[in-house]
């Protein structure tokens, strides 16, 4: 299927039985076509067809039977992932009889990292884009909602900091430019994709379990795991910003009562199910063909919720789940009708692009700045006549300011601002002069000295590298008649930088040198680490072990970037060198031009007012380009920093998990999963920094499994009665 084409993909997936009818179900060659045989009911006893059987024949978009999780998530699940994080909105949905795999497709096994399924998945998938796409800063969001015998329910209210608002308050919403949304429900800043998995599996706790008779464990609710994504541009004059939801949704199983035997509670939340389970294949209907106008979105909680998220602006599949079994061929049948019902609904999907208003006026601000160096340049080139002193007034200044310091002269009236820049531009020439005169007379190799001084009148300098780092550099804009000069000692914040940034190393036992030996290669296995009691593995020589075992991936973006930084600091300093060129042939022209350096400079033309313009023409394009590089080399070194900060926190974490708390339990984990691992996973599939995230994940929830376990579950307490 292609990428963001607006048709609905629709999978059939089959659960594994031992009692599957091949005789019944047929999945073809195809991989595509699913036919399904039923026998004719007459209720006739004198019908002489009642042998007969029905055939029906579905073609959908893939028919996945015995195929892996890891398999289901890469044909139905990644291109919704990836346009997300484009800015599409995406929606998968699983919808079956009870038992027939929904909550296995969608949340999977909590206990087996290879069994996770496809949530697990997409917040990997999604934070190890949101490290590749350097060139864009995302934000995640997440929520997780419960619809309940129509009532909404926010599995993550219970979370610290999170607004307790009563289910009556909360309400799906409609907002122009918004959209449909549930106002009250709490969204959850994520940076991880084990604070992700850690609000999963929290709400996984949080919701309402009820017992059955085909699956103890089936889910009586509708239940929809929202990632909100937001992604900007690191440019800074970037003003365009895009959006996008990306709903993973796990209906609740349709029920046949009778069948099930439910009775009291259990009959209730039956038929609730069934109800909003028919007005969603009522909308489907009404949106799948068009010359309908009015779809039904608002007669249940479940469709008016899912309202953008079944067609419109959004990339939407269909995982139907069916059980294979001869006993449930009716439930089968409806299944894969409500499938080939679905394939006829079409959607538009879109970018959900905006712009935003800091941006634009940050730009517009930089706009305005350039304007006016520009204008005070082009005021400077043009000599304005109102402005411009004449010769003769030049002279007289120079006369006056050669007898106020013979003291012959006891003060120099202020005349106009030109004056006065005039007079002190005077008073520097007499300085320099002196200078260089005195400085002849001690030191005989003052050439070089001089040398070195022009360099730094022109107003750039390079210190150290660490300079650099530290943002010490300075220079100033092309207007500014005197280029400042630069001054070596670092400035406040950049010093504040620098000692927070020690702060930072120092919390951590880890010490900076371990950080600056990341090159050494050493081999040592992650369970044999992790068996190595806590004495014996100093925390530093963990470290090592770390940086070439589960933290090698960030540790080899660490050095990838240092490599990139120590390059563009490079090309920084080249730019600056020919900067500073240009700007010393600039101040020699002006200075000609000032009259004040006659006499010094072995002249034998007068400054050529089109080749000044073009040196500051060019001067001002290198500027430019110096800035840009400038920003650039500040954004590599914020990347470094970042991932030295990861670096050392997924350590500590990697090594409290291995070696301090919960250790028996997190040891007995990896052992397990990293012989299976060895049996019978694909290489690909064991990604180490994700793998420690689910263990991780997985250990919190089990504690707080078994906090709870004392006490009712806490939804139960928050849902109102009725
Ligand atoms: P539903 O959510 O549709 O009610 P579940 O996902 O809870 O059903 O699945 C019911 C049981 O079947 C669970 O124990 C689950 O582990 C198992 N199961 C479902 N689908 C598969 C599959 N494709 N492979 C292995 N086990 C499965
Ligand atoms: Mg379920």
């Amino acid at each position: 299927m292609k990428a963001h084409s607006g048709e609905v993909g629709v999978f059939v997936r089959i659960r594994p039985t031992a009692n599957f009818c091949p005789d019944l179900i047929e999945c073809l060659p195809d991989g595509q076509t699913v036919t399904v045989r039923q026998r004719k009911d007459c209720r006739k006893p004198q019908d002489t067809r009642r042998d007969q059987l029905i055939c029906w024949s579905f073609r959908l978009e893939g028919v996945l039977q015995d195929v892996s999780q890891e398999e289901v998530y890469a044909r139905v699940c990644q291109r919704v992932v990836l346009g997300a994080l484009d800015g599409y909105n995406g929606t998968l949905m699983c919808f079956g009889q009870t038992g027939a795999g929904k909550t296995y497709t969608m949340t999977g096994s909590t206990e087996s990292y290879k069994q996770r399924g496809v949530i697990p998945r997409a917040l990997q998938e999604v934070f190890r884009e949101v490290q590749k796409r350097t060139g864009h800063f995302f934000s995640v969001h997440l929520s997780y909602l419960d619809i309940y015998n129509e009532t909404l329910v926010d599995l993550l209210s219970s979370l610290q900091g999170s607004a307790r608002q009563s289910p009556r308050g909360m309400v799906v919403t409609e907002e122009p430019g918004r959209g449909v949304f549930i106002r009250g429900l709490s969204l959850h800043p994520v940076h991880s994709e084990e604070e992700a998995l850690n609000l999963l599996f929290e709400g996984g706790l949080n919701q309402i379990i009820g017992s059955h008779a085909l699956n103890r464990n089936s889910s009586r609710s509708h239940s929809i795991f929202t990632l909100h994504i937001e992604s900007r541009s690191r440019t800074p004059c970037d003003a365009k910003y895009v959006t996008s939801k990306l709903n993973l949704v796990d209906l609740a199983g349709s029920e046949r009562v009778g069948k099930t035997g439910s009775e009291g509670q259990m009959f209730k939340e039956a038929m609730y199910i069934n109800k909003s389970l028919s007005f969603l294949e009522q909308a489907i209907l009404a949106l799948a063909d068009r010359r309908r106008d009015h779809v039904p979105f608002r007669q249940t909680k479940l469709t008016h919720a899912l309202k953008d998220s079944l067609g419109g602006n959004c990339n939407t599949v269909l995982v139907a789940n069916i059980y294979g079994e001869a006993a449930q061929i009716e439930e089968t049948l409806s299944t894969l009708r409500f499938a080939s019902r679905m394939k006829c609904v079409r959607t538009n999907p879109s970018v959900n692009e905006y712009s935003s208003p800091e941006a634009q006026i940050k730009k517009l601000k930089k706009e305005v700045k350039m304007l006016k160096e520009e204008l005070s340049i082009f005021n400077t080139l043009a000599n304005r006549p109102s402005s411009r002193l004449s010769e003769a007034q030049l002279a007289e200044i120079n006369s006056q300011v050669r007898k106020y310091l013979d003291g012959t002269l006891e003060e120099i009236s202020i005349v106009s601002i030109r004056q006065v820049q005039a007079v002190f531009s005077q008073f520097k020439l007499a300085v320099q002069k002196r200078e260089k005169k005195e400085k002849s007379l001690i030191c005989p190799t003052y050439n070089s000295v001089e040398k070195d001084q022009s360099a730094e009148t022109a107003g750039i300098k390079w210190g150290s590298t660490d300079d650099v780092e530290e943002g010490s550099f300075e220079a100033s804009t092309p207007s500014q008649k005197n280029i400042k000069r630069l001054s070596s000692a670092k400035t406040k914040k950049s010093k504040d930088k620098q000692s927070q940034s020690k702060r930072q190393e120092e919390a951590s036992p880890v010490s900076r040198n371990l950080l600056e030996s990341d090159s050494k290669p050493r081999t040592v296995s992650l369970r044999r680490l992790s068996s190595l009691p806590s004495s014996t593995r100093p925390k530093a020589e963990a470290f090592e072990d770390f940086k070439v075992g589960p933290g090698s991936k960030i540790n080899s973006i660490l050095k990838e970037n240092k490599t990139v930084l120590l390059e563009r600091r490079n090309l920084l300093r080249q730019i600056s060198e020919e900067v500073n060129a240009v700007k010393r042939e600039i101040d020699c022209f002006m200075q000609q031009q000032t009259g004040g350096e006659k006499g010094q400079y072995p002249v034998t033309e007068e400054p050529d007012a089109t080749s000044l313009m073009e040196l500051k023409g060019l001067y001002r394009q290198r500027y430019q380009v110096l800035r840009e590089m400038k920003a650039e080399v500040n954004y590599c070194q914020h990347l470094v920093d970042q991932c030295r900060v990861r670096l050392l926190s997924e350590f500590e974490n990697w090594y409290e998990g291995s070696f301090l708390g919960s250790k028996k339990e997190l040891d007995l984990t990896l052992d397990k999963a990293l012989k299976r691992g060895k049996d019978n996973q694909r290489p690909s599939e064991l990604d180490p920094s994700s793998f420690h995230s689910f263990c991780n994940a997985r250990c919190r929830m089990l504690k707080l499994r078994k906090t709870r376990a004392v006490s009712s579950t806490p939804v139960q307490r928050r849902l109102p009665k009725s």
